[in-house]
């Protein structure tokens, strides 16, 4: 026993007291629609497996043949020996996708998110805008950098004007703001017009985390800004690689000079190394199916509409999500955890989202779904949902 841990103990009852402390579900299968979970063969609405590219054939042949022709990894970080030609062509095809100059890998979306802040926010004299409910990596981004931080209230744009006409926003030596494309505990996309306008008339530079929208919004897949049609006009794009893309990794998407000196200040691009062949060749063939395939993301949608539909229509509250992240408003964290457990029984995985990682009164479960759901499959999840939601007394 090493007693030097015992402090411990008391952590853990802290965390088991607030509903946060996590045990591990085993993904005993490959991660698909229908996967093995906890031993169970069940209807998986819980990854963010959009475009269900984790078993297609042409992506995992690129991973196969890269390892034969590159080994499986680069022992080296980017700025030493870690950048093959295959890195700057994602980079390349990552910022043809995204409409940008150019793009800078990194180890994943978290980082993507804290480089960026910390490159740029250096000083006392800076300021960081940040909405409310921004992803954990934009909210530790905004601790790494040196920066003021204004926090505005969920989506609202009145205390947004509000914070942007303050004097220490308008007397800042650099301005950023960040925001979510898609929020990805409540599904709804951000109001990216209306932010730019404000932004771009207080000189304030504009950046989007694209985590859930990549691959998943827009007429080809291209994110926020093609949903909004506004090519060109947002400063910073956000991406991973590890959802719709279904690998591990991030990007950061802008103009040549940003890449130019992140690659010389970002922190993990220096200190960490870089993606082994087999994921860079994945995201590239992921890339060429995203392009090649446009049904997969047809059909993401067709689902997302009939679930979300279906759910509404047997009387659940979806909240006000507009993608295919939908939560099922339940409003209680025990409840929302009953609601997960007697799902699982019945063959479908959904899991609970409670206090604190949401609001009290805001519990949910969280569902996405993907384009490799079959109607089956969906109907199945739904009729579950509906005859458990009946017996707890959720749902007529
Ligand atoms: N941003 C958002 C909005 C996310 O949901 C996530 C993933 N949880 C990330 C960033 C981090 O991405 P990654 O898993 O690639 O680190």
């Amino acid at each position: 026993m090493n007693e030097k841990f015992n402090f411990l103990d008391e952590e853990i009852e802290h965390l088991k007291s607030e509903n946060r402390l996590i045990k591990l579900h085993i993904l005993e299968s490959e991660q698909a629609p229908v996967a093995t979970i906890d031993g169970k063969k069940v209807v998986n609405l819980t990854s963010n497996n959009y475009l269900n590219l984790t078993t297609h054939p042409k992506v995992k042949q690129a991973a196969i043949q890269a390892i034969e022709e590159y080994g499986i990894g680069t022992a080296a970080v980017r700025t030493i020996i870690g950048t093959m030609t295959m890195h700057e062509e994602l980079e390349r095809r990552l910022a043809q996708f995204k409409g940008t100059e150019a793009a800078m890998l990194t180890q994943s979306g978290f980082t993507a998110n804290t480089a960026t802040c910390q490159s740029l926010m250096t000083s006392p004299q800076d300021v960081l805008i940040s909405d409310e409910l921004n992803h954990a990596s934009i909210i530790d981004g905004g601790r790494l950098a040196k920066a003021q931080k204004k926090v505005y209230r969920h989506s609202d744009m009145a205390h947004l004007k509000e914070i942007l006409e303050s004097d220490e926003v308008k007397h800042a030596r650099r301005k950023l703001l960040v925001t979510d494309g898609v929020f990805s505990m409540d599904g709804d996309i951000c109001n990216l017009p209306d932010i730019v306008d404000l932004c771009d008339k207080h000189g304030v530079i504009t950046m989007i985390d694209d985590a859930h929208a990549s691959g998943v919004l827009g007429e080809h897949g291209h994110g926020t800004v093609e949903h909004f049609k506004m090519q060109g006009k947002v400063d910073i794009q956000i991406g991973t690689l590890s959802k719709a893309f279904a690998a591990v990794g991030g990007y950061v998407a802008g103009p040549q000079k940003l890449r130019d000196y992140m690659i010389s200040t970002a922190r993990p691009f220096l200190f960490s190394s870089s993606q082994p062949p087999s994921v860079i060749a994945t995201c590239l063939a992921g890339l060429d199916v995203i392009e090649n395939e446009p049904e997969r993301l047809k059909k993401l949608w067709d689902n997302t509409r009939y679930f979300k539909e279906a759910l509404t229509k047997a009387g659940f509250d979806t909240g006000h999500s507009q993608t295919p992240v939908t939560p099922v408003m339940v409003g209680d964290s025990a409840k929302a955890q009953e609601l997960s457990r007697r799902l699982f029984e019945e063959g479908v995985f959904a899991l609970a989202i409670v206090f604190p990682t949401v609001a009290r009164g805001k519990e949910r479960l969280r569902t996405i779904v993907t384009a490799g759901h079959t109607r089956e499959d969906l109907e199945f999840a739904v009729e579950k949902f509906v005859k458990v939601g009946r017996e707890m007394g959720l749902v007529k």
